[in-house]
């Protein structure tokens, strides 16, 4: 898979992007993702990437041209299966979606600033637009390292046996069960027996009850979904 992050803010990725499962599924080929700074796309000289609101207002908007050029001269390269922007009116991301984008070949990722980017590059280049939640923050980075976080795990081959995706939470709307690991007691806190007694068809109905039990408590719309979905 191919990842190119449009961005004001290139080194705000350093972080997110260089430790952990994303740095490994880029060593391993797996995946590649690369920064594009808007800003080498600037008209002017001073470089400038955002201006007054039509119409009055206060925040400035990112302008279209520079936007613009970067995209067409992005996808004279590549032909890419979406041209996505973050954007807090965009299509709620959830395990489905990262599902279904992690067997994309090419994607590109714009992020906004300020008031956000001029309506028309949405019109003219955008075919999604992903929210990460209904908050609103500074920069559309953050969301882009979360989005690009959920589908990276789920490449085939990225993630070891022992951190399988498929028994993590919302894979079959279940939140996932409790998980323990050594000592079996700690202060007096005891892991639950059936974890301890080797029976491997009791601990599997004992975790799928858990996850029912946890999911009808925490998150009851999760099952009502699946049963809507039915
Ligand atoms: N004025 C806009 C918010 C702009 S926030 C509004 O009210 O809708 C600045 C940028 O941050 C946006 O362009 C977007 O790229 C990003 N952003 C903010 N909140 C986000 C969210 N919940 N999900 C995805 N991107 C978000």
């Amino acid at each position: 898979m191919h990842i190119d992050i449009l961005t004001i803010f290139p080194e705000m990725f350093e972080g997110p992007f260089k430790h952990s499962i994303i740095k490994r599924s880029q060593e391993k080929k797996l995946v590649s993702i690369r920064l594009v700074n808007i800003r080498d796309w600037a008209t002017d000289k001073h470089k400038r990437m955002d201006d007054y609101q039509y119409g009055g207002g206060s925040g400035m908007v990112m302008m279209v041209e520079p936007i613009s050029k970067c995209i067409e001269a992005l996808k004279e390269e590549n032909e890419y299966d979406e041209i996505i922007y973050m954007s807090p009116d965009g299509e709620l991301l959830n395990q489905k979606m990262a599902n279904r984008y992690s067997t994309a070949g090419r994607l590109m990722i714009l992020c906004g600033h300020y008031k956000g980017i001029d309506e028309r590059i949405r019109q003219m280049y955008i075919t999604r637009e992903i929210s990460i939640g209904s908050y609103v923050l500074s920069g559309g980075e953050l969301a882009a390292a979360v989005f690009v976080d959920s589908i990276v795990r789920l490449i085939p081959g990225v993630l070891n046996d022992e951190t399988s995706a498929l028994s993590d939470s919302f894979q079959d709307d279940l939140l996932s069960p409790p998980v323990y690991t050594r000592p079996a007691n700690f202060k007096g806190h005891k892991v639950p027996d059936i974890l301890l007694s080797g029976n491997d068809k009791l601990i599997t109905e004992w975790r799928m009850d858990q996850a029912e039990k946890r999911t009808k408590i925490r998150r009851p719309d999760l099952m009502r979904d699946t049963e809507m979905e039915e």
